[in-house]
């Protein structure tokens, strides 16, 4: 474990440390290429922050730190904000982000910041993970009699049987070139198995290779709260 963590953390510092020397040899006299430089020093420097926070994250669940804040809101419209801010990711991907919903507004149970963190990663994964020129990449919302059913479909590249129990644990990564996100550090999925766990859920995957993967959990179903004046 400590070894995962240390290579996660070697790529960025070494970027640093790399950009930061050349900045002070004062070979670079061209303002563009310092720009440039101060650039990636920040974008590791983004990226380190961010492995520590997601490593902080996993480790307060493990030691049963985290409440969660529950509350009653609409999953169909946190999905929704979630394609807003990932949209430009999956032009870029060519994917196509579709909701498709049982009812207009479903309400559910549950804390809205971690559930719309578990959607961010499986929606970007599903982004990332892309197989074909049209990928397209469908969130099922089904309201059923106690719970909800929140299903991710992608038709990306799939994981592999062999791979598929493993993929949420702490720094694992499908070990192939074309599997391996520059900027992942192979945290997401277990963050979102222990929010789920703390909703008393479980998250499911099936996958097929080359064809697709589907990730799915339940929450809470509810009713609609009470207009507050
Ligand atoms: P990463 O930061 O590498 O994306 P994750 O914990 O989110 O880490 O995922 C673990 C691994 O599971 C990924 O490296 C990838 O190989 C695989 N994976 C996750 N989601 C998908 C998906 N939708 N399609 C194909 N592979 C996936």
């Amino acid at each position: 474990y400590i070894g995962n963590v240390s290579h996660e953390l070697k790529t960025p510092l070494f970027s640093i440390q790399g950009y930061v020397e050349s900045l002070r040899d004062g070979a670079v006299e061209d303002i563009a290429i310092r720009d440039r430089y101060l650039e990636r020093i920040s974008n590791s420097s983004e990226r380190l922050i961010n492995i520590v926070k997601d490593l902080d994250m996993i480790n307060r669940f493990q030691a049963g730190e985290i409440d969660l804040e529950y509350s009653v809101f609409d999953i169909n419209n946190l999905v929704k904000d979630i394609f807003g801010l990932l949209e430009l990711e999956a032009e870029k991907n060519k994917a196509q982000l579709k909701l498709v919903s049982s009812q207009s507004a479903i309400y559910v149970n549950a804390d809205k910041q971690k559930i719309y963190q578990v959607l961010l990663n499986l929606i970007s994964n599903a982004i990332y993970y892309v197989n074909r020129k049209e990928a397209t990449i469908v969130v099922h919302i089904t309201s059923q009699t106690e719970n909800v059913l929140v299903e991710v479909e992608d038709n990306g590249m799939g994981i592999k049987e062999d791979s598929l129990p493993r993929i949420f644990e702490r720094f694992y990564r499908v070990e192939t070139s074309r599997n391996r996100r520059d900027g992942g550090s192979g945290l997401g999925l277990s963050i979102v198995k222990h929010i789920l766990e703390a909703h008393h859920q479980n998250i499911h995957v099936s996958s097929t290779y080359l064809e697709g993967t589907k990730f799915s959990f339940n929450l809470e179903k509810s009713e609609k709260p009470p207009v507050v004046n």
